[in-house]
């Protein structure tokens, strides 16, 4: 009894202190000998005397071995638990006595307290979870299902528990699952239920509903069980179906759009060229020979004209971006840049413009397209030049998928405010007077480069000179 992990002790009669082994005497600080003859209210704090009087009084009283949880405290005044086994001795003399062991499970019940508390915290995250949560075993029959389950599918949890998970979907979709399972089973691991595949739960009252099912593999000692978080995923669905549609409507009113604008530009082409070229007649045969307010207005009306025939051309051109253009090829984006230059030779030598352009790379690409791109960026640049001649600074460089090409020119710059205004149809930052042109140059530059699949920006600063950035795809 003295090498006991245990405590043990004796009491007689009138609960005296008859007996105690080594390690009592060491975890409550007793000396050999010290408490024989004394009662636990000579040693103890009094409530918990009152406590193990009550619990040695019953063992006597009912004759037989009683278990009994005491809280008794160690001599530093700390609480410890203890499971206490009491039974009642009775020597030949007929002196009856009480006998004891007793071990310390605070740390047992510690550990315990904190178990419970994990697991209220489990099934309270569990209960919680706004995604309904079933638990199956090998054979696809559920064994436990959150309160969310009842609210998604309308069952309550003793109608699922036993039953099998395919209750839970479509007639149409139960044979095929019960095979998934079982190749889920040989190779359990966390994801997402027929990924690209078009899920659906059935409620009990037999209606459907869109879901999303992740799937993941616990081990238990009893066996591996599935949990499936389940989510109705009618409305998402709902907003990618009219996200869809949206596009779709987009797409048709965008093509009929370009339709209109195509047909408009093209068959206006027709009259205007004979308004324009009896409006040239009137001036060549009449100057000067009616008054001088005829002279002037037709004067007007010979510029009205050709102004709406540069501006036809260019929706013309806008809209034969899409419509019209060639497969992708793959040019030497240089030789483009060099064809441009080529088409703009009398403007280049008139201003002066000096134009670099090194390592450029070949890319997919409509070459026509691109050369009207080149063509545009740097008849800009040369229009809008500062004070000294423009010079013009072509150049390429790879980002990852994308090549970003670069037109930098000298010229008056532009307010960043608008940015991204000159890009858009008909957009012009000066008054025709002062710069000559349509507003249509870099609408048409934005769109040959987003057919392209890329992007167009520009940077710049008033008296900075521009830069004009595009990406193609490598
Ligand atoms: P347009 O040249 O016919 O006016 P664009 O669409 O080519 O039409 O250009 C729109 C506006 O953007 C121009 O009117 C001008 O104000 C500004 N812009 C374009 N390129 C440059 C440039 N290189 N430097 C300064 N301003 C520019």
């Amino acid at each position: 009894m003295d090498n006991s992990p245990a405590v043990a002790f004796m009491k007689d009669e009138q609960y005296r202190m008859v007996y105690t082994n080594k390690t009592m005497d060491r975890i409550f600080g007793l000396g050999p000998g010290a408490v024989p003859g004394k009662t636990d209210f000579d040693w103890l704090p009094e409530e918990v005397a009152r406590q193990t009087r009550k619990n040695d009084e019953e063992v006597l009283k009912c004759g037989k071995a009683l278990e009994f949880n005491e809280v008794v405290p160690t001599p530093d005044g700390v609480p410890h638990q203890w499971l206490v086994v009491k039974f009642p001795v009775e020597e030949a003399s007929g002196r009856r006595l009480v006998g004891g062991l007793a071990m310390d499970v605070t740390g047992r019940k510690r550990a315990e307290e904190q178990m419970r508390e994990s697991q209220a915290m489990f099934e309270k995250l569990f209960e919680s979870s706004p995604d309904a949560i079933i638990a199956t075993d090998r054979s696809g029959q559920i064994v436990g299902a959150n309160a969310q389950v009842e609210k998604v599918f309308g069952y309550s949890y003793q109608e699922l528990v036993g039953r099998p998970i395919e209750m839970l979907m479509p007639e149409r979709l139960r044979g095929a699952h019960a095979i998934h399972r079982q190749n889920y089973y040989a190779a359990p691991r966390t994801r997402a239920m027929g990924e690209g595949l078009a899920l659906y739960g059935r409620r009990k009252d037999g209606t459907e509903f869109p879901v999303d099912v992740l799937l993941s593999a616990v081990e238990f000692e009893e066996g591996q069980v599935v949990l499936s978080v389940a989510r109705d995923v009618t409305e998402r669905k709902a907003a990618e179906q009219e996200l869809a549609r949206r596009a779709q409507e987009l797409t048709r009113s965008n093509a009929e759009l370009e339709q209109f604008a195509y047909v408009a530009s093209h068959d206006l082409q027709e009259p205007l060229r004979m308004i324009a070229s009896y409006t040239q007649l009137l001036a060549r045969r009449y100057r000067g020979k009616l008054d001088a307010d005829a002279d002037e207005f037709i004067g007007y009306a010979v510029d009205g004209v050709k102004r709406m025939e540069e501006l036809i051309q260019d929706l013309l051109t806008y809209s034969r971006v899409g419509r019209t253009g060639k497969s992708l090829e793959p040019v030497n984006t240089s030789a483009l840049v060099a064809c441009a230059l080529e088409n703009l030779r009398v403007v280049v030598q008139e201003s002066g413009a000096l134009v670099t352009y090194k390592d450029l790379p070949v890319v997919n690409a409509d070459d026509t397209q691109l050369i009207q791109l080149f063509q545009n960026l740097m008849s800009n640049s040369i229009k809008f030049k500062g004070e000294r001649s423009p010079c013009i600074r072509i150049s390429a460089e790879r980002n990852g998928r994308y090549w970003t090409f670069l037109v930098r020119d000298n010229g008056i710059g532009i307010e960043p405010q608008y940015s991204s205004r000159i890009f858009v149809m008909f957009q012009r930052l000066h008054g025709r007077g002062e710069y000559p042109g349509t507003g249509m140059g870099l609408a048409i530059c934005k769109k040959i480069v987003e057919r392209h699949e890329g992007r167009i920006w520009v940077e710049s600063a008033p008296g900075k000179g521009s830069s004009f950035f595009f990406t193609l795809p490598a």
